[in-house]
């Protein structure tokens, strides 16, 4: 499997990953093809997920600025067509009481705007008319030990003081009687608004929304070099960028890097050393069977998310499959050795004992995006010509939305939110080739904390 800390290109024009995603979906949107010549643009995208089909949306609908996406594969080949599909208010890692304690209530408040207002966006795309499969509203938070729970009802009590936050708080008996019998779980809180849908039905709404407003998209067209050409006249012009695909050079003014946790390695300077890409693992199990559900009491299609420092994740499909995640393999040549996806359903039968002959039907994997301060960064050079996005940490299917949307604001030269997000670069992780080690680290860390403190 490519690996982005080895690999220098994602490949031309793969094929969908073996998805429960990629099997259910049909009517793939047709696209602009292959870049087959020389041609100048004003914005060239990389990337056609959520991050990058948002940004180009964004300025063709409220900056009236075409954009070129350029995407190695199909669109939402990466995380976006690969994921698990919760929508929720969050995105990164960093729970809402430290951002208060690093920045103040006031910043605090502010990031916690842009999140709702990426599911509010993410909700009026919808509205337009994409057809994702999109199941009923609720997310489960479950306490994976009897600690964990009076975390999660403080947690609860600060989010109704802070924000007014509708949250219910479950005892053990009324997940199990009320939602799912899960055997792990000691209790959880419910958010009234989380949901689940189909993640490559969403990004294939995007991509025909932005054809219509104008967007070209350029499947099977990965960027595998990248020149700065400097202007003859550096007073009246600036530099362009020329972004090198296999059958022809792309001349851009500005360029967004929407590359998330499949950035290639060494891509740019702006980028190198700051994201370290991480495996997520899903499984998808055959159907439930009317004996099965019963015996599980498998009553709810919420989003369930567990407390656990290396966290699971699960959700009843529309066709009654389990869908069920946690962490991959470290390394792409490991990614796809069955180890890691027995490991989850062997987890899955600790939760739901009664279906321990239960098998799985799919099994992929894809890169998440980690930053070492566990928050998104939308930034740009100092020449305001390259621009990114990324450092989701495994939560961006409703935030990248929002971040595509302030990238657009920044192209198009408009002042966004004064926020961390949007202000200060990705920090570098220091001993960068080490990255690798220190996930190992991390594993072995949260492994510990998990089972017995
Ligand atoms: C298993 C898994 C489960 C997840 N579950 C959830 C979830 O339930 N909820 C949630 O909020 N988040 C989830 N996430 C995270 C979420 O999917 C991502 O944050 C989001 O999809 C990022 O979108 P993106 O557009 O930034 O990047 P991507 O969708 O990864 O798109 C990047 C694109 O860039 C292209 N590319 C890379 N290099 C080049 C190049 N040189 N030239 C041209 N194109 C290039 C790639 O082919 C790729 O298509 C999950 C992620 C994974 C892997």
């Amino acid at each position: 499997m490519y690996d982005p800390l080895h690999d220098s290109s994602p490949g031309c024009g793969e094929k969908y990953p073996d998805s429960y995603w990629a099997d259910v979906s049909t009517d793939a949107p047709v696209d602009d093809g292959q870049v087959k010549q020389d041609i100048d643009v004003d914005v060239a995208i990389i990337g056609a997920g959520y991050t990058g089909l948002s940004c180009a949306l964004h300025l063709a609908r409220e900056h009236g600025i075409k954009a070129h996406i350029l995407e190695a594969n199909k669109t939402a080949w990466g995380c976006s067509g690969r994921n698990a599909g919760f929508i929720l208010k969050s995105s990164g890692r960093k729970s809402y009481s430290q951002m208060s304690n690093q920045w103040g209530e006031e910043v605090m408040r502010g990031i916690y705007g842009e999140m709702c207002a990426g599911v509010e966006t993410v909700n009026a795309l919808i509205a337009e008319g994409i057809d994702c499969d999109q199941q009923a509203a609720g997310f489960i938070k479950v306490a994976h030990k009897p600690k964990a729970m009076k975390e999660l009802i403080s947690l609860a009590n600060l989010q109704k003081k802070m924000f007014g936050y509708d949250v219910e708080i479950l005892s053990k008996d009324d997940v199990r009687h009320r939602y799912m019998d899960d055997h792990n779980a000691y209790g959880a809180i419910r958010y009234q608004d989380g949901f689940g849908l189909n993640p490559l039905k969403l990004a294939w709404g995007y991509h025909k929304i932005a054809r219509e407003a104008g967007v070209e998209i350029h499947c099977s067209t990965p960027v595998i070099d990248w020149h700065e050409k400097k202007s003859a006249n550096e007073i009246k012009e600036k530099n362009r960028q020329q972004l090198i695909t296999p059958n022809g050079i792309v001349t851009a003014k500005k360029v967004v890097v929407a590359t998330n946790g499949y950035t290639p390695k060494g891509f740019h300077p702006l980028i190198t050393n700051r994201t370290l890409p991480v495996l997520s693992q899903i499984i998808v199990t055959e159907p439930l069977t009317d004996e099965q559900l019963l015996a599980c009491n498998f009553l709810t299609s919420n989003v369930v998310m567990d407390t656990r420092a290396l966290k699971y994740y699960y959700r009843k499909l529309p066709d009654n499959r389990i869908l069920f995640g946690g962490r991959g393999a470290i390394t792409g040549k490991s990614a796809e050795d069955p180890y890691y996806a027995k490991r989850l359903l062997s987890v899955l039968k600790t939760s739901f004992p009664a279906l321990q002959n239960l098998k799985y039907d799919y099994a992929w994997s894809g890169w998440i995006c980690m930053s070492l301060d566990d928050i998104p960064h939308i930034y740009q050079n100092d020449e305001h010509s390259v621009f990114y996005s990324m450092g989701y940490c495994g939560s961006g299917v409703s935030f990248s939305v929002q971040a595509g949307k302030r990238l657009a604001q920044k192209v198009a030269g408009k002042a966004v939110p004064n926020l961390p997000l949007y202000q200060k670069a990705l920090p570098k992780f220091p001993l960068a080739p080490l990255r690798r080690v220190g996930q190992w680290g991390y594993f072995q860390y949260g492994r510990i904390k998990d089972n017995w403190f």
